[in-house]
């Protein structure tokens, strides 16, 4: 069984201290890749600093994530995009632009430079064409009509964290060559996912991810999460789907490979 993280902060500090062994367990369970978004100036370099230790098997996304949108957003987004560029030409480069969006949830106090900030990072998108990693929360209207704006030019995506009703999905799905990110949630006592996706998301349309070290899956809810547990989100989409732990992997691997390129 092979497997990759499409979305994992490897780089945070709450794998200081034994991340060695984080990648070696993950490797035996299978995974063949790990995805780590940034959210910042600061962590694009940690993230950077990340997939350089771990060659061909780590790799960068680059961008302002909505909850870190400030004052300075302007200043962040000129470093950001400096990174992007400058990265280009070395041996790791960037595979996304991530993780960027929109996100009420805990505060609108930059609603409007969140929205500003996003539509700048998809425009990068288009002018790079290098994917998005897309993070929303509480603004799936207003994410949809600044894609919409460039959906014709958009190399395609990842929304990511995906935890919507049916008609959430379907608004999703259309756009085209864009996949939704599953993670733990689905694993979740009170989690709808096991029902919605199966309804009306293609296996075609969904790639896996941890978004570790938050939303660990049952049974191991609450601890820190990391890539090696995906194999309960195989698992329990398999169920789902009512097919094979491997056609899950097989499935999720080609969505990731159509969206995401690794050659260096
Ligand atoms: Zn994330």
């Amino acid at each position: 069984m092979e497997f990759i993280d499409t979305h994992c902060h490897l780089d945070g500090e709450e794998f200081n201290n034994d991340r060695d062994a984080v990648v070696q367990r993950a490797r035996e369970a299978g995974c063949t890749s790990i995805f780590l978004p940034a959210i910042d100036v600061a962590s694009c370099q940690t993230v950077l600093d990340t997939c350089k230790r771990y060659p061909d098997f780590c790799y960068p996304m680059l961008g302002l994530h909505p909850e870190e949108v400030k004052a300075d957003w302007k200043e962040q987004l000129e470093q950001i995009k400096s990174f992007l560029i400058s990265h280009f030409s070395f041996l790791i480069s960037p595979i996304a632009i991530g993780e960027i969006g929109l996100d009420y949830y805990w505060s609108r106090e930059f609603e409007q430079e969140q929205l500003l900030a996003f539509e700048e990072q998809v425009r990068w998108s288009v002018e790079l064409q290098l994917p998005l990693m897309i993070h929303c929360r509480k603004a799936q209207n207003e994410m949809v009509a600044i894609l919409k704006k460039y959906v014709n030019d958009l190399p395609g995506g990842v929304f990511h964290c995906f935890t919507g009703n049916e008609q959430e999905a379907r608004q999703l799905l259309e756009f085209p060559r864009f996949v939704l990110g599953i993670g733990g949630v689905l694993t979740f006592k009170k989690s709808h996912l096991p029902e919605v996706l199966p309804a009306c998301v293609p296996l075609s349309r969904i790639v896996l991810e941890t978004d570790a070290p938050y939303m660990a899956p049952v049974p191991l809810r609450g601890q820190r999460n990391e890539s090696s547990y995906i194999v309960h989100m195989i698992d329990k989409l398999a169920e789902a789907y009512s097919v094979s732990a491997e056609e899950i992997c097989q499935q999720t691997n080609e969505n990731v490979a159509r969206i995401f390129s690794l050659k260096r």
